[in-house]
């Protein structure tokens, strides 16, 4: 009965693992990458007033035209780029619905979509889905799992569709400066591979300002960028998220959104208005407790002996544990109860790795670290 193309594939290796975590009482996760704040008391009160106002219909496909008109000045202000809130912005369920609208609008089945690997686990999977071929961009940890431009000409000549690019990434934090991106757009930019920038961390890059990718001349019309607030605002649950580009490819978007989805919740909707409204030194706490976080786990994994590359946003590190990191996580769960992300669900290569989230208050994690230790002295 199920298609073949379902029936083969393989279900997210995150969830797997954290149906064993709900059925364990007592375990502190740094699995799920879920920010710990609370969402903005502002954000949630937006929410409520647009309920008790009854303002409980659809909205336009596109989404209220006051948050696509405030999504455009806050990327132009923050970041730049100029996009037309009347037709180059979509509000989408989450970067999840923008990412599955990019590969359904752009892939045939049998084209080609480059994902760098470690990946975030939707990529390869929608892009499957879809019926596509997954060309895996292998990064490499003596390279700080950045994007080897090398590698990345020799895919090219796959003539693959589009690449889908994540900075600060998941699972490695790493990201880049404007000088490293600009060599992946100069690499891109006369070739006719399109590029699906996921850039869902923006607001949480700690050592330099984040660069869009829309930002370089030529690359607004071969870019759609992904945005969302589910991580810099803490506003997982609202499902709620926005992709923009040139005209065209947005209204293709917008023709599948418009028979699947028809519009973003409404109350999610007028809630992210008021996300965009809070003043940016406000959401800068968050950022730097965040970046406290990152210093102490870093320093506590190496005294631990494992290897790993320096994150320089999101909320997470990719260690090589140098044994089977499936093992270990499942025995630390039991045993310890914690939760680490076993790093086979980034990528097949990735047996030996762990991916620890820090989107968990300092005590937490400084008891989490401790059981980790003990665990491994054991
Ligand atoms: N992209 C990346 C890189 C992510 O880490 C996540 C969430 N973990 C998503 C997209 C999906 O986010 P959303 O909640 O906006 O659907």
């Amino acid at each position: 009965m199920i298609s073949k193309r379902i029936e083969n594939l393989k279900p997210s290796g995150i969830r797997e693992f954290f149906e064993l975590v709900l059925e364990t009482k007592g375990v502190i996760s740094l699995g799920v990458g879920e920010p710990d704040f609370d969402t903005p008391w502002n954000v949630r009160e937006k929410g409520i007033w647009s309920l008790e106002e009854g303002l409980t219909s659809y909205t336009s496909n596109k989404g209220l035209l006051q948050l696509r008109k405030q999504i455009s000045l806050y990327l132009k202000h923050r970041y730049g780029v100029y996009y037309d809130p009347q037709d180059e912005i979509l509000i989408t369920v989450g970067v999840s619905e923008g990412l599955d609208l990019c590969i359904r609008a752009l892939v045939d089945g049998g084209d080609r979509v480059i994902v760098c690997s470690p990946y975030y686990v939707a990529y390869p999977a929608i892009v499957k889905i879809q019926g596509g071929e997954v060309l895996y961009l292998h990064l490499k940890k003596e390279e700080d799992f950045k994007i080897n431009i090398g590698d990345l000409k020799k895919m090219l000549k796959y003539r693959p569709k589009a690449i889908i690019l994540n900075y600060p990434a998941n699972p490695t934090g790493v990201s880049y400066t404007r000088k490293e991106l600009y060599q992946i757009w100069k690499a891109l930019k006369d070739t006719d591979c399109l590029v699906i920038s996921d850039e869902i961390y923006s607001e949480l890059s700690y050592d330099f300002c984040h660069t869009c990718f829309s930002s370089f001349k030529g690359a607004k019309s071969k870019t759609l960028l992904l945005g969302g607030f589910s991580k810099n605002y803490c506003m997982t649950g609202f499902r709620i998220g926005f992709v923009c580009g040139s005209s065209s490819l947005i209204s293709a978007l917008t023709k599948i959104h418009q028979y699947t989805i028809l519009c973003a919740p409404t109350v999610s909707q007028f809630s992210a208005l008021e996300a965009l409204k809070i003043p940016l030194k406000e959401m800068e706490a968050i950022r730097r407790e965040y970046a406290r976080r990152r210093e102490f786990i870093i320093k506590e994994l190496k005294t631990l002996g494992w290897d790993v590359v320096y994150p320089q946003g999101a909320f997470y590190c990719f260690a090589d544990i140098k044994r089977d990191g499936f093992k270990f996580a499942k025995d630390l769960l039991f045993k310890k109860k914690v939760a680490l992300v076993p790093g086979e669900a980034f990528g097949e290569e990735f047996t030996s790795y762990v991916r620890i989230t820090y989107a968990q208050n300092l005590s937490l994690l400084k008891e989490a670290v401790e059981r980790i230790r003990e665990f491994v002295n054991q």
